[in-house]
């Protein structure tokens, strides 16, 4: 059945500004903002009639020289894979030490297999979580969690062994070669948000999680409804979670700017404190969010290789279902009535479709693995000294003791870049990289003025494969590589 959504209806006004696209000046004016905050002049962003915006280099780049270092606006790590790492709410660095790493890992591991007997997933949600993860990578990784379930390839430590690597009494051979950040959990008590720095914890606060949390200073109503609506989103799509996001970051962007206009007012005319809904204000607050190129997520996303094309309109009715069934839960944990648009349907729906078509991977790669590389390469006797005690360890974590931080994130100046199959720059961690920022590397010498692109598909698959893939994204590629290879 259409779900009905009120709200698309009463503020229909304000959600055809809402979606309409920045003009140029606002555009402009947006980025100019975002490089001067970043004290960035190397990159511009220009628009064109044809393919909308693109990014171009405003310096010569060497091969291999670092073009841009993208802040996200919003990410959030995958649900899945939340056991294996340990990381900063905010910047996504593996914070505490490696022996807490190691130690949550096999305990939570161990939780989560007892807890459910094998890796029954609950098939029904499996159809729809994996609408929206369309490279293979993830695929591998969820028969890789699978297999983690059971022990084949695990031993088990002794008793007492991971809760001392949990409380810090069992320090590891050379660790303090791989020191972290120490944890700092949120200071709202939620034990569900830790941090690498009191900076981040008053950054994610200020820009979300003073809406999304579920520590001890919210009431109980909207407590229940913020674990509902967690719970919701760990279970059909984490996508929902960075919508999420996106939506309280607007809303305190919005109270903010409120109160700076109310204080500025007050300057002049102290009578004027009661102030009302400001709808230019709400606007300004979405700006951010309004440069992103978004569908309607039902329309947008692409049609999971197990469902018939007959079956398509059920599919995109199940998925705005799905939409509206989390935007309920949502709006009873966080509904604000001066922010009412941004809790219709139609801007829900437009929020996760700009995630699904920028689709931005966050990785961050493990300090985990790093460590046990650096064990591997010792001298002996020293390596076999060490082993003693390492091998054990990396036996119980089995195979899959190098995951990475991997998660979703909408970064604002990737994703202008528009896509090329012979791109002359990619996304690419150094070994510096240890958060969840991207990295943009030239792949060549690229001259000034000349347009950054980067390939959003695997650019070695053959001509008609990278079609049907970049169709997911709603265009047909014409870039020189494709054009030759057209004819
Ligand atoms: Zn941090
Ligand atoms: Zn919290
Ligand atoms: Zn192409």
């Amino acid at each position: 059945m259409e779900p009905i959504c009120p709200i698309t209806s009463t503020s229909a006004n304000e959600i055809s500004a809402l979606l309409s696209p920045p003009s140029p000046h606002q555009l402009q004016e947006y980025y100019h903002n975002v490089f001067s905050t970043r004290h960035c002049s190397d990159i511009t962003i220009k628009q064109d009639d044809n393919s909308g915006k693109g990014v171009y280099a405003a310096i010569d780049f060497k091969e291999g020289e670092l073009v841009l270092k993208d802040q996200m606006l919003v990410g959030t790590q995958h649900s899945s894979l939340q056991i294996d790492c340990f990381v900063c709410s905010f910047c996504f660095r593996f914070i505490g030490s490696i022996e807490t790493q190691i130690g949550r890992r096999l305990y939570l591991n161990e939780l989560r297999a007892n807890e459910s007997h094998g890796c029954d997933e609950g098939s029904s949600s499996n159809s729809l979580r994996n609408c929206d993860e369309m490279d293979s990578t993830d695929e591998d990784e969820s028969t890789m969690r699978c297999s983690s379930g059971s022990s084949k390839t695990k031993v088990p430590l002794p008793d007492g062994v991971v809760e001392s690597l949990m409380n810090g009494q069992l320090r590891l051979p050379c660790t303090e070669k791989f020191s972290l950040p120490p944890s700092v959990p949120c200071p709202s008590g939620c034990g569900e948000a830790y941090y690498c720095s009191m900076s981040c914890a008053e950054a994610d606060w200020e820009s979300s999680h003073s809406l999304l949390c579920t520590g001890e200073s919210s009431n109980p109503r909207r407590r229940e409804a913020l674990l509902n609506f967690m719970k919701h989103s760990n279970e059909t799509n984490d996508i929902f979670l960075l919508a999420a996001k996106a939506i309280s970051s607007t809303i305190l962007r919005y109270h903010k700017l409120k109160a700076n206009s109310l204080a500025e007012k007050g300057k002049y005319d102290a009578s004027c404190v009661f102030d009302h809904y400001n709808f230019s204000l709400l606007l300004e607050a979405w700006r951010p969010i309004s440069m992103g190129y978004k569908k309607r997520w039902w329309d947008c996303v692409a049609l999971p290789d197990d469902i018939d094309s007959s079956d398509e309109a059920s599919f995109r009715m199940q998925i705005k279902e799905l939409a509206f069934e989390s935007l309920q839960i949502l709006k009873t944990a966080i509904f604000d009535k001066e922010c009412e648009p941004l809790f219709s349907l139609e801007i829900y729906g437009h929020i996760i479709g700009m995630f699904e078509l920028n689709n931005l991977d966050l990785v961050v790669a493990s300090p985990v693995e790093d460590y046990f590389l650096y064990i591997d390469d010792m001298m002996n006797p020293d390596k076999e000294e060490a082993e003693k005690i390492t091998q054990p360890i990396l036996d119980a974590l089995g195979e899959d003791y190098s995951i990475c931080c991997q998660g979703t994130a909408f970064f604002p100046l990737q994703s202008c870049m528009n896509h090329s199959c012979c791109p002359n720059a990619k996304a690419f961690k150094r070994d510096e990289d240890r958060d969840g920022q991207a990295t943009i590397i030239a792949l060549r010498p690229i001259s000034k003025g000349e347009e950054i692109t980067i390939s959003y598909v695997d650019e070695d698959l053959p001509f008609e494969e990278r079609q049907a893939s970049l169709a997911d994204y709603g265009f047909r590629c014409r870039c020189p590589k494709c054009i030759e290879e057209e004819t």
